[in-house]
């Protein structure tokens, strides 16, 4: 089936795709594309009701309930009524409260589970949403965000990558209503963030060239036409922009070809950077308005979003350094839509049921504000 981008009967019939896309970044993680299975009956999973109350009695990281939580790290700002807090999580999964050693035994190993883990009380309204928060409320988290993880990264050599996240909703994780984010400062450097180095490292021996900027430079420039074997039918258009969500003069957000999310958008600065930490004030404004843009498109096309999104940033470290060059930060945006099911866990390999074309034209056509 062709497909023809912008056509008026395009949210009507999608044209149904099932391949398995291989993520360029990291080759190893594939997205089997399965559109035909959203189609499946399925069983209408009761939207959980977002709780817009702006503050509630009992709630431990509501203005006037400080006392609830342990001392603070930071008040936002230090004087007056804080903005934001950070403050210690008070069931945290790693901890500097005591010192084991590393021990291996057998196959077995294991590391210390040494570290830091904050909570960021991202506003004193309980429920407002990233995208109902104001440009400069936002922008000052985000410069919350890029002090404390320099801080972290400073204090600390132990501390080998700091991750930001955020759970937003029940169904991404979250158990406390109150709108906050997270900070945890690993002894080591996870898994998938070592992964995008070393593929993009080693894009960049042989070209030269940053794999995330061919990428932005692909998603805005490239086109192709893509034609059945044997039938000589045109398959697929890829045109301009046709990844783009949103752009503004210093970032991008796009809908990646190898979505494993139905709804995963990633944010990235156009010009190239690896480290989050160098960012500078100009950038962050720019920075608060297009994940503000981002967060509205979604939550308008999905009547509400539980999403988790996390900040990849080149990890510290000598043996990094020859990496600057090759790694690119970003955000990624992960909605909670559905749930891994066995296949996923047993494969490895991500199902997603809408098409990141499809995805991205419906993003890119949603009324915001
Ligand atoms: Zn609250
Ligand atoms: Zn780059
Ligand atoms: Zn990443």
């Amino acid at each position: 089936m062709s497909q023809q981008p912008g056509s008026p009967d395009q949210e009507a019939k999608p044209a149904i795709v099932r391949e398995i896309r291989i993520n360029p970044i990291v080759p190893s993680e594939s997205v089997l594309v399965a559109t035909a299975r959203s189609m499946r009956p399925k069983k209408e999973e009761p939207q959980a009701a977002h709780d817009g109350r702006s503050h509630v009695e009992t709630c431990p990281f509501c203005r006037g309930n400080e006392s609830m939580t342990p001392a603070p790290i930071a008040e936002i700002p230090e004087e007056g009524d804080w903005q934001l807090r950070i403050v210690e999580n008070l069931y945290p999964v790693l901890g500097d409260d005591r010192e084991a050693p590393d021990f291996s035994f057998g196959l077995q190993q294991a590391i210390d589970g040494y570290g830091r883990h904050e909570v960021v009380i991202d506003h004193a309204s309980h429920g407002i949403r990233i995208h109902e928060m104001t440009a400069a409320h936002l922008a000052l988290l985000l410069a919350t965000y890029r002090d404390r993880m320099e801080q972290l990264y400073h204090t600390d050599n132990r501390l080998r990558y700091v991750l930001v996240f955020k759970n937003f909703g029940p169904a991404a994780g979250a158990s406390i209503g109150h709108t906050h984010s997270q900070i945890i400062a690993l002894p080591v450097v996870p898994d998938n963030l070592q992964a995008e180095v070393r593929s993009s490292s080693s894009y960049y021996e042989s070209r030269s060239q940053c794999i995330f900027c061919s990428l932005i430079n692909e998603a805005l420039t490239f086109e192709a036409t893509l034609y059945d074997r044997t039938s000589g039918e045109v398959r697929r258009k890829i045109s301009v922009g046709q990844y783009v969500i949103e752009q503004n003069s210093r970032f991008i957000a796009v809908k990646p070809f190898a979505s494993r999310y139905e709804w995963e958008v990633h944010i990235l600065p156009l010009a190239h950077q690896a480290d989050f930490l160098e960012i500078s004030p100009a950038d962050i404004a720019d920075l608060a308005e297009i994940f503000s843009r981002t967060m509205a498109r979604l939550n308008t096309v999905l009547g509400g979003v539980q999403y988790n999104f996390f900040l990849h940033s080149l990890p510290h470290g000598s043996e990094y350094e020859e990496s600057t060059p090759a790694y690119h930060w970003h955000i990624e945006i992960c909605p909670r839509t559905s749930i891994p099911t066995g296949f996923e866990l047993g494969s490895g390999l991500y199902v997603n049921t809408v098409s990141p074309e499809d995805a991205a034209e419906r993003l890119r056509n949603a009324a915001i504000p």
